[in-house]
């Protein structure tokens, strides 16, 4: 399961293995700005699979903003789609060279992303041997948070990307 933080990953993840799954975690996140926050929201999925006693593969050599700057540029309207794109391809292609027999991500958690783009993105990426697995984690939006709070989980005040920074920041700017 790709997974974005530690608090998406808490719901998902029980959820996931209540119904029997074994889980492997990949945290894989190029869109996340800048690198000191990276490493809060790393730690906090680190934290959350120590928990609940899952394996998670930690992508820190492919933290490449650069890479992820240039998928968007020139599409920065459009560009949460290529953002999902980037990280579940690299999830699914992690998922099929491993064996593994689906895949899945966090995104499916959130009430802020574009839910229904997540899902359709990642049956267009499923394979015969290596399937996407969609369930609409945004059932366990609360639980979600109220965990993560009582764990002392760092959870984030905006979404990932010096966009989504200055969106949420912007109303500290004067005229
Ligand atoms: S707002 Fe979030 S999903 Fe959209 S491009 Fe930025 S980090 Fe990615």
């Amino acid at each position: 399961m790709h997974i974005c933080c530690g608090p998406c990953s808490i719901t998902t993840l029980k959820t996931l293995l209540a119904q029997g799954f074994e889980v492997t975690g990949l945290f894989y996140n190029p869109n996340i700005h800048p690198l000191m926050e990276y490493v809060k929201r790393r730690d906090g999925c680190i934290q959350v699979a120590e928990k609940l006693g899952i394996k998670v593969i930690v992508k820190d050599g492919e933290y490449d903003p650069q890479k992820w700057f240039r998928a968007v540029a020139h599409r920065e309207n459009n560009r949460c789609f290529h953002c999902y794109a980037m990280r579940m391809e690299r999830t699914a292609q992690i998922a099929r060279k491993g064996g593994f027999d689906y895949f899945t991500t966090t995104l499916l958690y959130s009430k802020h992303q574009k839910h229904d783009e997540i899902a359709a993105l990642g049956r267009d990426l499923e394979t015969e041997k290596t399937k996407f697995l969609y369930h609409d984690f945004r059932e366990g939006w609360k639980e979600g948070i109220d965990v993560s709070k009582e764990w002392g989980i760092y959870r984030q005040q905006y979404c990932g990307c010096l966009y989504s920074e200055n969106e949420r920041y912007k109303k500290e700017l004067g005229d």
